[in-house]
């Protein structure tokens, strides 16, 4: 990863922030795409003697992600690498679920991957890259009550294997990962009992924490992870095999 620039969405907490600070600690530079402050994140990664720029950008805005790439490439000089991890979750039941709750989630969880994935392959598109898209259980199995962030989750498990199919020849490498429960702010809002019948069900018996998930994005991205590419990559402590 030495010397390498990654953009991260979400960077600033939970899973987002815990990949960029493996890569930084691994030697790469990062950009992080955040909508909440990302100041905190962006000192750590400093404190690590990387580079860090960190740039408020809504990644559903595909105008506005345009212009961020183009200020990374300004501001580090390159584009290695992706890490499309923003996402957000609106759970209710089908019945419940309204147009909004719908299109929200479609569009920042999955029209957000598009809009990144359009805006950096042309920086890739001499030198190679290596893009890592943040899907779910969810998209892998369903889930009640998420059917709008399942459709989102899975949706990005086509368009991770398309891409991959797709620039293969200029040697980017396109693969997702589908994270269990993990413990983060997107998991703590929900209810005891959810938390612990879902425990209860992972065979590690424990839940996910955000690093289990950044050492499977940092293998993919890195030479470890030189020869797969189109690849889903489960890390749930087994909960879904
Ligand atoms: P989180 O809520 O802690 O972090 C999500 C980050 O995305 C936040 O920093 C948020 O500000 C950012 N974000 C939200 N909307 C954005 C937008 N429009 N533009 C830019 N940034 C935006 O959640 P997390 O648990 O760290 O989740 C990270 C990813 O992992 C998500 O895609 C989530 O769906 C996925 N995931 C999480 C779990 C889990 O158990 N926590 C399980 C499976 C998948």
């Amino acid at each position: 990863m030495n010397n390498t620039v990654t953009i991260v969405t979400g960077g600033a907490q939970g899973i987002g922030r815990a990949i960029s600070e493996l890569i930084a600690q691994k030697g790469g530079d990062i950009a992080i795409f955040d909508v909440i402050d990302g100041s905190e994140a962006k000192a750590s990664i400093l404190s690590k003697g990387r580079r860090c720029e960190f740039y408020k950008v809504d990644v559903s805005d595909l105008q506005a992600v345009q212009n961020a790439v183009d200020s990374v490439v300004k501001d580090l000089g390159r584009v290695d690498n992706l890490v499309n991890n923003a996402g957000i979750t609106i759970d209710k039941l089908l019945v419940r679920m309204k147009e909004e709750d719908w299109d929200s989630v479609i569009r920042i969880n999955l029209k957000s991957v598009f809009n990144c994935t359009k805006s950096v392959i042309r920086h890739m598109l001499k030198t190679g890259g290596s893009i890592v898209n943040i899907s779910s259980i969810a998209g892998v199995m369903g889930n009640p009550g998420q059917a709008n962030y399942a459709a989102s989750k899975a949706g990005i498990i086509g368009f991770t294997k398309s891409i991959a199919r797709e620039y293969a020849e200029r040697a980017i490498r396109v693969n997702a990962i589908a994270p269990g429960f993990i413990r983060t702010k997107m998991t703590d809002s929900l209810d005891e009992k959810t938390k612990e019948l879902t425990l209860a069900a992972v065979p590690l018996k424990r839940l996910g924490e955000p690093e289990d998930i950044a050492n499977a994005v940092y293998f993919l991205l890195s030479r470890y992870g030189s020869y797969i590419t189109g690849e889903v990559i489960n890390v749930n402590g087994g909960l879904h095999m």
